[in-house]
C-alpha cells in the first residue's frame, strides 16, 4: 500500500500501527523515530521498524506516508523539523486526540505538493511505550479523519483504505465537531477519573489501604482510566480547552441536579436517570464496542 512509512513516535499507537502494518503487509519499509535512543532500540528489538533514525527528518526523508504518533504538543515542532525532508506527493497524517490544535500547529509547515490528512483512531489502553503496542488495537474500532477544506480527496481515500486494512471503520467529520464529541466521550471521562482517584487518595477519614482494599466497588474502574499517560493527557487538556470547559459546564449542572435529587429524596428521578444510563451501556455492547462479560471479563 505504501513504499516507505515513517512512524514518528513509537509508543502505544505508533507500535500498534507498526505491528498491524507488518502483519498485513501495508508498507515495504517502516522507518521509525522516537525521542529517546532507548525507545528506538526497543523498537528494533521488537521488530517494529526496518530502520530507526536519530532525527525525525531522516525517518521522513523519501517516505510516501508520515504518521505523527506523538503527544499533541509535539506535533507542530516535529512538522517544522521534517518539512524540508518531505517528498512531493507524500501524505502526512497524525493520530492526536485533539484535531483543531494539531491542524493549527502542523498545517503551516506542510509544503506545496504534500497532503496533510489529520486523523484520530478511537482506540487505546492505559499503557504507553513501544511494548504496549499490539496488532489488533484498531480492530473493530473507529478512526476519525478530519480533512481540512480543500484537502486532496485521493489522499483521504488512501488513508481511509489504510485504516480499513488495520481493521478500523472510518468516519469523516470536521475538526470542530471531532473536538466536541471527544470532549464528552473521552476527555471528560479521563478528567473525572483523574479527579476521583486523587480525591479518594486525599480523604483523611478513609485510609489509603481501605481505598485499595475495597476498590472493586467501582473505584477500580476509574483507576484504570487514571493510569493513562500523564504527558499525553496534559497535552489534551491544554489543547482542547474550549470544548472541555463547555462539556464540564454541562456536566456540573447535571451533577448539581443529581445532588438535589439525593438531597430531596427524589427516588423516581434517580431511578429514571440510572435506567437511562444502563440503556446506553447496553447500546455500547450491542455495537460491539465493549464486552458483555461481567466485570469487563476480569477473572474472579
Ligand atoms: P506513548 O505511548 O506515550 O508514546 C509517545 C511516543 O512519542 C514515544 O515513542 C515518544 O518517544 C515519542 N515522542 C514524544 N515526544 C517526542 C518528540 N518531541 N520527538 C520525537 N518523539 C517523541 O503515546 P501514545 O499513547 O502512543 O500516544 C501518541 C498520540 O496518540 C498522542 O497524540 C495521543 O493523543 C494519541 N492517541 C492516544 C491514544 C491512547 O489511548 N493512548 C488513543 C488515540 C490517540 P520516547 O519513548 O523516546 O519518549
Amino acid at each position: 500500500m505504501f513504499k516507505r512509512v515513517a512512524l514518528i513516535g513509537l509508543g502505544l499507537i505508533g507500535a500498534s500501527l507498526a505491528h498491524v502494518m507488518r502483519r498485513e503487509n501495508l508498507a515495504r519499509h517502516i522507518a521509525g523515530h522516537a525521542k529517546t535512543g532507548a525507545t528506538r532500540n526497543r523498537a528494533m528489538e521488537l521488530g517494529l521498524c526496518h530502520t530507526t533514525h536519530e532525527t525525525a527528518a531522516a525517518a521522513a526523508a523519501g517516505a510516501d506516508l508520515i504518521v505523527l504518533c506523538v503527544p499533541v504538543s509535539a506535533c507542530g515542532p516535529l512538522a517544522r523539523e521534517i518539512a524540508s525532508s518531505l517528498a512531493p506527493g507524500a501524505i502526512v497524517t497524525d493520530v492526536g486526540s485533539v484535531k483543531q490544535a494539531v491542524i493549527r500547529d502542523v498545517a503551516p509547515h506542510i509544503p506545496d505538493g504534500v497532503d496533510f490528512v489529520p486523523g484520530h483512531p478511537i482506540a487505546g489502553t492505559e499503557y504507553s511505550g513501544p511494548d504496549a503496542g499490539f496488532a489488533d488495537l484498531f480492530h473493530n474500532r473507529w478512526c476519525i479523519l478530519t480533512p481540512p477544506e480543500g484537502c486532496n480527496s485521493k489522499a483521504v481515500e488512501r488513508l481511509r483504505a489504510l485504516w480499513a486494512a488495520c481493521g478500523a471503520q472510518v468516519d469523516l467529520m470536521t475538526p470542530e465537531h471531532h473536538d466536541l464529541v471527544l470532549a464528552i466521550t473521552s476527555h471528560l471521562p479521563h478528567l473525572i477519573a483523574y479527579n476521583i482517584v486523587t480525591t479518594a487518595a486525599d480523604l483523611e477519614q478513609v485510609t489509603s489501604s481501605e481505598v485499595i482494599k475495597y476498590s472493586a466497588g467501582g473505584f477500580r474502574d476509574f483507576t484504570r482510566i487514571a493510569a493513562s499517560d500523564p504527558v499525553m493527557w496534559r497535552d489534551v487538556f491544554l489543547n482542547n480547552r474550549e470544548a472541555v470547559l463547555e462539556m464540564l459546564g454541562r456536566f456540573s449542572e447535571d451533577l448539581s441536579a443529581l445532588q438535589r435529587a439525593i438531597r430531596w429524596g427524589d427516588g423516581e428521578k434517580l431511578f429514571q436517570l440510572f435506567n437511562r444510563a444502563r440503556e446506553i451501556r447496553r447500546g455500547i455492547i450491542a455495537a460491539g464496542q465493549d464486552t458483555a462479560t461481567p466485570d469487563f471479563g476480569r477473572p474472579h
